[in-house]
């Protein structure tokens, strides 16, 4: 019954901006543990207060307009959205509501196969303010913080695009990357930097009109959001199947029970009463702003993902994994950059190395690449270590503690007289010794138990004390074994 339908999806995207001070006064944006402690007569909403704007808000707007391929308006307004709320001191929030500053572009998302794309448009993106926040408290009564009142927000609005749960999520995560490449939002969505809400209709395949949107808030996690779009969608059909007829409403997903459950009806443009706000000018956007925000703008995520692919021919995974953070990508291609040879089958050495062995150690330290000891020109010379076979990848993983603790890999390799041993006849007289000692095991292998090759295969490396190279080892003891047969 499901697959005779089909889910019209878009999101709502809030995204906090790394602003040093709100979007109308000069209060701090940092936490504090303090409630109220960044608050002044503006953010608090004291009669008489006057809003300036923040240059800022401006500038990571036209950002992000620029980012995903908007018209930039020259001239927009800000608007007052009234309504009552015990965190919104002012009554109203300003917003813009007609004419935002960035309107009509698209990103694309990937879909299905290793590089496949789908474009999905981006309505508009307007400036805003956040609101304070209320802490239910059940002894106590409810409490107001108003740190975060006037904390400068962007409003991402896509186009009714998406079909899927999966379409959704890959389009917040690109919404998510480049808000973070681009420096304007931390992107985290538990702790609520970045926030989305999803509108959801379903209508039966090859219907033109749309069916009735359904809003749902507090989708907190990339787990959610996919989770509750696919709850949403199936809970739509079957209403509609049982002959039930929707209305608009505005849904909130409940993370334990797996649900989702009506908050209020829908409310309209009307029920705000917006009118623009008489204490703001509005905001001139010059071509010369346009042109200087654009020299600034990074390479994107999904351009630098192709780049890799196509530059260090890395495969499509991993080239999504080094450019899921702007630091990771760089830190790759420094390490690349530091190769005596350049060939791709040392960037996919080193791109191997970064994804476990770093990857590895920034989790278990719980920090970021920024905070990774080792240059960029260490982890090159080790991979060129191994990769000239001077030594094995064990002896690679056992010295990175070392490297970690600042000594450059050749000068441990080289204290501690770890030079793989690739000279054939150390490795056969070793390899003899072995199979003489073994004769029993040696029966047994050609009556036909040839796993006891990769202990033939460890015996002799342990022999030689980790160090020889485990090629030569195994087509020495093919060699052995077919001769003693
Ligand atoms: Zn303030």
């Amino acid at each position: 019954m499901i697959e005779n339908y089909e889910a019209i999806i878009g999101l709502e995207v809030h995204a906090q901006l790394l602003t040093a001070t709100k979007a109308f006064c000069r209060c701090s944006t940092s936490y504090s543990l303090s409630p109220n402690a960044h608050t002044c007569p503006v953010c608090l909403g004291l009669p008489g207060a006057l809003p300036v704007l923040n240059r800022n808000v401006v500038d990571y707007a036209i950002k992000m307009g620029l980012a995903t391929h908007c018209s930039i308006r020259e001239y927009s307004v800000f608007s007052r959205k009234n309504y009552f709320y015990a965190d919104l001191p002012k009554g109203y929030q300003i917003s813009q509501y007609e004419d935002p500053i960035c309107h009509h572009g698209y990103i694309d998302i990937e879909v299905g196969e290793e590089g496949a794309t789908k474009r999905i448009g981006i309505t508009r993106i307007h400036m805003e303010e956040d609101s304070g926040k209320s802490i239910h408290d059940v002894d106590i009564d409810t409490l107001v913080d108003l740190n975060r009142s006037g904390v400068p927000l962007i409003e991402i609005v896509s186009g009714p695009d998406m079909r899927t749960a999966r379409e959704a999520y890959q389009y917040l995560n690109q919404i998510r990357q480049i808000v973070m490449y681009l420096g304007i939002c931390d992107g985290n969505l538990e702790e609520g930097s970045l926030r989305c809400d999803a509108n959801i209709s379903v209508r039966k395949k090859g219907a033109t009109e749309f069916g009735t949107k359904i809003e749902i808030k507090n989708l907190n996690s990339f787990r959610n959001v996919e989770k509750a779009i696919e709850y949403e969608i199936k809970r739509q059909v079957e209403a509609i199947e049982q002959g039930e007829i929707l209305t608009q409403e505005t849904r909130m997903w409940d993370a334990g029970t797996h649900q989702t459950k009506s908050m209020r009806s829908k409310e309209f443009a009307h029920d705000y009463r917006y009118f623009p706000e008489p204490d703001l000018a509005g905001v001139n956007v010059t071509d010369a702003m346009i042109e200087n925000i654009g020299n600034t703008m990074p390479e994107l995520p999904l351009a630098r993902k192709k780049r890799f692919v196509n530059e260090y021919g890395l495969p499509w995974y991993d080239a999504g994994i080094l450019t899921e953070s702007q630091h990771l990508g760089t830190y790759f291609e420094e390490c690349c950059q530091s190769l005596t040879q350049q060939t791709k089958d040392r960037y996919k050495l080193v791109s191997n190395w970064i994804m476990t062995e770093v990857l590895r150690y920034l989790s278990d330290k719980g920090v970021g690449i920024e905070q990774f000891p080792v240059t960029s020109s260490y982890i090159a010379e080790l991979v060129e270590l191994f990769a000239a076979e001077l030594i094995s990848s064990k002896i690679a993983k056992d010295i990175f503690p070392e490297v970690i603790a600042g000594e450059s890999p050749k000068s441990v390799v080289e204290r501690k007289g770890l030079l793989q041993i690739s000279d054939e006849s150390i490795i056969l007289a070793v390899v003899e010794k072995i199979l003489a000692e073994q004769t029993d095991n040696v029966t047994k292998y050609h009556e036909g138990k040839k796993n006891l090759f990769g202990h033939f295969v460890s015996s002799t490396l342990k022999e030689l004390g980790g160090k020889a190279n485990p090629r030569i080892v195994t087509k020495l003891l093919q060699e052995r074994l077919q001769e003693v047969k």
